[in-house]
């Protein structure tokens, strides 16, 4: 048999490259040009990310992951949590280290320290600590454990057994080891890891540790409980300093302080987790996305209705969910009867599609309810207003013949970029398939996705693909909302569902006579109410468009003598319908626009003697914009139209 001196890889471009029998992924760059190899940092090597170093093999296909790509910062942010790992160990006798993953921006590690409880103080230590390991240019060498048994014996005899506990879980699956050798050869350090890493430590430049916090040995919170810290990694000092600033700007739109601040909603130890009490403030904001929302609702065809919160488990045991949806309800016994509070609406609305015959004619029907459900979630995930155990749905159920279908879904796709545009929100589109666990035929499945699809592309609507992401019941089309920050938000979903119809045994008349199974579509514009109003908050920073707004207008006179003049410009506001507030306290002007701009009020109306004695109004926005003198009607009629145009921005 003839030696083979080299080998054949496939690379992104399909294009295939000769390289010696033996070369790494960094040979393969190299090969192609110096500057490539400089900026290589992994591979994705049959469409698995893996260390530059990996050496290949003959009919490979291989990607070179460079730092513009984003996929290499996951590499630099897991290896960064080692080196986080290292210097704790260093820095604190007896840590023990559990595990550090990537996580969005940046990456943690959890660690058991006796007898010390790290503090953001420490931070400063251990990111010096972190910067003498990364100078000193350590290499991540992937090294197979063939002997599992001594490795064990090894890790328990450190004390290290999280690492051991680990390792005994993935002793079949060719477990590896990552040891960092110092630039003698000579190992430093190791950690249990599937890898993949960078090569070298000194590629960690720019990094920031950011929080601590608890965790539990595999989030059980009868085993160990451990210190989190929170870091975060990127190639250069522009980059991190850029995601430092968004942190910064994010943390003050955070919608949980500006709830408090804003005096917008509340949350208390006696109603229990994740139930929110609105302030008038923001449920004037909802009362605003509500009507909008019933009005566009009426405007296209869809009929109101009422359903209540809990009903008797038999409905649930029909529907499903007290079977696969049991650990997320709120059960309840009363008359020896037990009853659920409603986790979806969905089956109320079956019941009012179920209460008397439907003929072909009547269909599509278009069913929505602003309606209140409840969700158990651990209290450990619960977040301000966008996680919660008790929200409001803008539910809706289509029931429609299959002729109908895509143009239904055409319609609610155009209904979601009509409510998003009212709030000047930018969104995208993704479509879910079916997944390993799907029930219903392949036919119906076929048919629904291409369904699903044919209407985003007549909509003429980008969208991105999650195989296998679907419902077991049926496909789905998410909408992600992108806030002020570029962050995502979860918008709203198209989701069919073979499920309910099959469960309640739905049907209509066909032309023929035939009993026919409507095809029914679950849809949510803004989601959650409450989500929806978390992400205004943030979107906006608090500073609601006039329409949002609480307080729309606040007049303003400088002195006692004003009162009478601002009064009078107070009531023509009222009388317009536009939320006006007087401010007839004896604070100085200033004190009261200071006031007025922390509240965030869109305009703020100035009355003093020149402004009585010209018989105008000065007149300022929010963020210090000083609009002049204007005429009273001028300035109501631009709000109206504000207001009325739903206009961003003010
Ligand atoms: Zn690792
Ligand atoms: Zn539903």
């Amino acid at each position: 048999m003839q030696t083979q001196t080299t080998i054949s890889v496939t690379l992104k471009d399909g294009s295939k490259k000769e390289i010696p029998d033996g070369s790494t992924g960094l040979d393969l760059a190299k090969s192609i040009s110096n500057s490539l190899a400089k900026k290589s940092i992994g591979l994705v090597l049959n469409d698995e990310l893996k260390d530059l170093t990996t050496i290949l093999k003959n009919g490979d296909r291989v990607e070179i992951v460079t730092q513009d790509d984003p996929r290499s910062y996951e590499l630099l942010r897991h290896s960064t949590a080692h080196v986080l790992a290292q210097a704790v160990q260093n820095l604190f006798k007896g840590a023990k280290i559990a595990i550090g993953p990537v996580i969005e921006d940046g990456f943690y590690y959890d660690f058991e320290i006796p007898n010390h409880t790290l503090t953001p103080e420490d931070f400063i230590k251990i990111e010096k600590e972190m910067e003498r390991l990364a100078n000193e240019d350590q290499k991540f060498v992937r090294v197979n454990i063939k002997d599992v048994d001594m490795q064990l014996n090894e890790f328990k005899s450190q004390g290290e057994k999280f690492k051991a506990e680990l390792l005994e879980q993935y002793k079949n699956e060719n477990p590896t080891l990552y040891v960092l050798e110092d630039k003698s050869g000579k190992s430093v350090w190791n950690d249990f890891c599937r890898g993949p890493h960078i090569t070298s430590t000194k590629q960690i430049k720019a990094f920031k540790l950011l929080s601590v916090s608890g965790a539990y040995w595999r989030a059980d919170e009868t085993k160990e409980s451990l210190q989190r810290i929170y870091g975060t990694s990127w190639w250069s000092k522009e980059e991190l300093d850029g995601h430092l600033n968004k942190l910064e700007e994010a943390e003050k739109r955070d919608h949980r302080k500006l709830g408090r601040q804003m005096d917008l909603f509340s949350m208390h130890d006696e109603t229990g987790p994740g139930l929110i009490l609105w302030h008038p403030s923001l449920a004037f904001v909802r009362k605003q996305i509500e009507d909008y929302w019933k009005e566009l609702h009426d405007k296209n065809g869809y009929e109101f209705v009422y359903t209540p919160h809990i009903a008797k488990t038999d409905l649930w045991n029909t529907s499903g969910h007290n079977e696969f949806y049991k650990e997320n309800m709120f059960y309840m016994s009363v008359d020896e009867q037990d009853y659920v509070l409603k986790p979806m609406n969905c089956p109320f609305h079956v019941l009012i599609f179920q209460s008397r015959r439907h003929s072909y004619r009547e269909l599509p029907i278009r069913m929505a309810e602003l309606g209140t459900v409840y969700r158990y979630e651990r209290s450990g995930v619960m977040h301000g207003l966008a996680r919660v155990r008790g929200f409001t749905q803008d539910d809706a159920h289509i029931f429609c013949r299959k002729d109908q279908y895509v143009e239904e879904i055409k319609g609610v796709i155009d209904l979601v970029d009509k409510i998003y545009k009212g709030f000047g929100l930018n969104y995208f589109a993704e479509l879910s398939t079916k997944p390993k666990d799907a029930i219903g035929t392949k036919e119906i499945w076929e048919f629904a996705e291409a369904g699903l699809e044919q209407a985003l592309k007549e909509y003429g609507l980008e969208y991105k693909i999650n195989p296998e992401d679907g419902a077991f019941y049926g496909p789905k089309i998410d909408f992600k909302l992108k806030d002020a920050l570029g962050r995502i938000w979860q918008g709203a979903t198209i989701q069919l569902d073979f499920n309910l119809p099959n469960r309640f045994d739905l049907k209509y008349t066909e032309k023929d006579g035939a009993q026919e199974q409507p095809v029914m579509v679950h849809r949510a514009i803004y989601g959650s109410l409450e989500r929806f109003a978390a992400l205004l908050i943030e979107h906006f920073a608090g500073a609601f468009p006039v329409w949002l707004s609480y307080k729309q207008v606040i007049v303003m006179p400088i002195s006692d003598r004003h009162f009478e003049h601002a009064e009078k410009i107070f009531n023509l506001l009222k009388e317009k319908n536009i939320r006006a507030n007087i401010d007839l306290r004896a604070e100085s002007i200033n004190a009261k626009i200071r006031d007025a701009e922390i509240e965030k009020i869109p305009y703020m109306i100035i009355i003093g003697d020149k402004e009585i004695s010209e018989n105008l109004i000065s007149v300022r926005a929010r963020k210090k914009r000083d609009l002049g003198s204007v005429q009273v009607d001028k300035f109501i009629e631009q709000v109206l139209s504000e207001i009325k145009d739903k206009t961003i921005g003010t």
